[in-house]
């Protein structure tokens, strides 16, 4: 429960912001107020923070760049900790890999980028991925046939009581966009950092690289306000040839369109509710399951409350 209490401990960590718009935080630009929003800016905040509101009771919502989220209209009951713990440490040599660890809040593309520019390979297919390395873990965050299962040696994670536990690939269960985390989990554990297994290579290969990668992701996505795939591909047609044939392509609701350019992204055209977007979806995944008799399964994942 949100007591004065719970509050007083929060404000003794750092500043304590109360029914805060998510729309200010989601990449979409929806989301109605989260009861009481903290910033965490280092590990021992953010542990600290998760440990304060188990002991109270209070639900919580640990938010990366809020680049796969749909919060509700009415927004989240509960404590919202935006996750800022970030940082790159240096590479170490170890058998002729380079091991780097990289904390939780650090923007994934970010570190990919310097990594890769600094002639460290392994990271190239991240360089376009928006998004925490949390978030990253949750998902196991993908593109252009690389994941971070490749290159997960080992995450740290903090429990309920501030307990840490160190997970594997196969712990985590990272898979086709999930992991142990998006099937229940979730609400027992925060991700604190990665050990990652790279490489060496050669520095302007690798920015040729990443620059290709960027040219290709430019050509395929739409720009404007939205929240990548909407929806996982099944597994034997990509979800947004299926929204396509079932004549969604540009289809709006209020101010959520389904992007021309590419099916499975809904864009938010300025002042759409999520309300809005969830119907897309809801029309999406009904035309679908009609006429093809397949379920849509979503990518992002749905929060808080107005559904
Ligand atoms: C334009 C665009 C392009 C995209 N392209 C890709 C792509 O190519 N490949 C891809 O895989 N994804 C892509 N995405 C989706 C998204 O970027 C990834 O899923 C990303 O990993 C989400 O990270 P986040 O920090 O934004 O997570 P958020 O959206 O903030 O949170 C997502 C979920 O993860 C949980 N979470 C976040 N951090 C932690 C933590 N530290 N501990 C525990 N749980 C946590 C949250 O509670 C929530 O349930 C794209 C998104 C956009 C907007």
């Amino acid at each position: 429960m949100i007591t004065r209490d719970f509050l007083d401990g929060l404000r003794r960590l750092g500043p304590v912001r109360l029914m805060e718009p998510m729309r200010r935080h989601t990449t979409w630009g929806v989301g109605g107020p989260a009861d009481v929003y903290f910033v965490a800016r280092s590990e021992e905040e953010l542990v600290k923070a998760f440990v304060l509101a188990r002991e109270h009771d209070v639900p919580i919502f640990v938010l990366g760049s809020g680049s796969n989220v749909l919060v509700g209209d009415e927004g989240f009951r509960g404590l919202v900790i935006e996750n800022q713990a970030g940082g790159v440490e240096r590479p170490r040599r170890e058998n002729g890999w380079l091991l780097v660890r990289a904390y939780s809040g650090t923007s994934l593309a970010a570190a990919a980028r310097r990594l890769s520019f600094a002639g460290v390979a392994g990271l190239e297919w991240a360089c376009g991925i928006p998004g925490t390395v949390g978030g990253a873990v949750v998902y196991n965050a993908g593109a252009y046939g690389g994941c971070l299962r490749d290159v997960l040696v080992m995450a740290r994670l903090a429990d309920g009581r501030g307990r840490i536990v160190e997970m594997g690939p196969e712990d985590l269960a990272l898979g086709y966009r999930g992991s142990v985390l998006t099937r229940g989990l979730l609400r027992e554990l925060v991700v604190l950092s990665v050990d990652l297994r790279l490489w060496e290579g050669d520095a302007q290969d690798l920015k040729r690289r990443v620059h290709e990668l960027d040219a290709r992701r430019k050509a395929a996505q739409p720009p404007g306000r939205n929240a990548g795939s909407v929806f996982k591909n099944p597994p034997d047609r990509p979800a947004w040839w299926l929204i396509d044939q079932v004549g969604l392509r540009g289809h709006r609701i209020g101010d959520a369109q389904v992007s021309e350019k590419h099916a499975n992204f809904i864009l938010n055209l300025g002042r759409a509710r999520a309300a809005d977007i969830a119907a897309l979806i809801e029309l999406a995944r009904s035309r679908v399951r009609e006429r093809f008799g397949i379920e849509l399964e979503l990518e992002v994942t749905l929060v808080g409350e107005g559904f």
